[in-house]
This record gives structure tokens, C-alpha cells and sequence, in this order.
């Protein structure tokens, strides 16, 4: 597969052109009949086993990018269309970071919402209105319960590092979550690993959901 077989508006092949990358890695491509980006594209729910490395952020990033650009533009005070729900800090300044990379291009702004520091510059953020949001769990539900923001314009999700969430105690944060989130949203729940757990928590937030593997 390459870049123009993902069927790729121009201005996504533009930003993967400027960044000099060349071809999709394994977990962006799958093969020839399975891909992961057009399957992403095509807006169906996908479970993704793939590790840090992997490319798995573009794999969700740029289809949500393109989610977004489909859509009516945002009108300030709005939330977000898309979520990124991240296990730790570091995980959600990276993947803030690719979202700023390939986002801002075309006027794709996200706000990275995370815990440990004071609220102020983040809520001034969201005031501003922002198209996607990358979060821990517990700081977001904060910033719900201020009514800083709220996920009633969410139709793009992302469970990013499920394992790990749940290994941190996340579960009841995360239940809170979706559970503010429209059922006919599309969700994308990726994991290093495929336990019991997390096969439990993929059962109650995916419909129908493809499998793809790095
Ligand atoms: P990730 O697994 O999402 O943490 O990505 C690992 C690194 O690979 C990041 O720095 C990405 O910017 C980079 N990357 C993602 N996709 C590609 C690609 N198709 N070609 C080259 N580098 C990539």
C-alpha cells in the first residue's frame, strides 16, 4: 500500500511529503485487502494490537484529521468532534504533538489535558474552542465537572494504550467517559495486548468492530 492507495486527500499527502516519510508502516497498511487506514477511514469501529513504534498514532491521527475536515468548521465554546484518551502525561504530549503536526496545516487545533499541573492554562484553551481533544483520564473528567468543556460533538474516539489504562486503575474513569460520549460515534480501541480485561471493555464500547494486528 502506499500513501495514495490509503486514498488520502491532498492535504494529508502533502504534510506526509513535507515530513519526508515514505511509505505506510505495518500497523497503517495491513496487506494489500486489509488496511488499517482505509478501514479507519471508512468509519467503522477497530481494535488495533500494536506497540509504541509502531506508527499507531498517525493510524488514528490522520483519519480523525480527515473526520474532522468532513465536517461543519467549529464555532467557538464548542468541545471537541474528536477524543484521544491516553494512560499517561508523556503518552499524551506525544500524541498531542503528531495532532499539531499534521493538524495544523489545515486549521486542526487540539488541546493536550492532562494532570499534575495547574488548570488555568489548559481550561483558557478549551475556552478557545478546539477540534480535538488528547487527555488522561482523570484531569478530563475534571474539566466535564467545571463544565470546561463537553463531549456532546464527539463522534470520533480513541482508546489509546487500553491495557495500560486499565493496569492503572482507569476502568471507572473511562466508563464515566463514554458514557458522555453518542452511541453512534465511531470508536477505535488500540492495546499492546489482548487480556480478558480489555476484551471485556472493547465488548461494551465497539460495535462490530475489525481486528488489525502490527
Ligand atoms: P508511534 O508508534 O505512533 O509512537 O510512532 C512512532 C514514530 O514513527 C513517530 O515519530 C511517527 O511520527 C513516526 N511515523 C509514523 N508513521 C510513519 C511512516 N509511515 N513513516 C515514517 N515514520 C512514521
Amino acid at each position: 500500500l502506499t500513501f495514495q492507495e490509503a486514498s488520502f486527500p491532498d492535504y494529508i499527502l502533502r504534510c506526509l511529503s513535507d515530513a519526508k516519510f515514505v511509505k505506510p508502516t505495518s500497523i497503517q497498511s495491513q496487506g494489500k485487502n486489509y488496511l488499517g487506514w482505509p478501514l479507519a477511514l471508512s468509519g467503522k469501529d477497530m481494535i488495533g494490537i500494536a506497540q509504541t513504534g509502531s506508527g499507531k498514532t498517525l493510524a488514528f491521527i490522520l483519519p480523525a484529521i480527515i473526520h474532522i475536515n468532513d465536517q461543519e468548521k467549529l464555532r467557538r465554546g464548542d468541545g471537541p468532534v474528536a477524543l484521544v484518551v491516553s494512560p499517561t502525561r508523556e503518552l499524551a504530549m506525544q500524541t498531542s504533538q503528531e495532532c499539531n503536526r499534521f493538524g495544523r496545516p489545515c486549521h486542526i487545533y487540539n488541546s493536550c489535558i492532562y494532570g499534575g499541573v495547574p488548570k488555568i492554562y489548559q481550561q483558557r484553551e478549551l475556552e478557545k474552542g478546539v477540534h480535538i481533544i488528547v487527555a488522561t483520564p482523570g484531569r478530563l473528567i475534571d474539566f466535564l465537572e467545571m463544565g470546561a468543556t463537553n463531549l456532546k460533538r464527539v463522534t470520533y474516539l480513541v482508546l489509546d494504550e487500553a491495557d495500560r489504562m486499565l493496569d492503572m486503575g482507569f476502568e471507572p474513569q473511562i466508563r464515566k467517559i463514554v458514557s458522555q460520549i453518542r452511541p453512534d460515534r465511531q470508536t477505535l480501541m488500540w492495546s499492546a495486548t489482548w487480556p480478558k480485561e480489555v476484551q471485556n471493555l472493547a465488548k461494551d464500547f465497539l460495535i462490530d468492530p475489525v481486528h488489525i494486528q502490527a
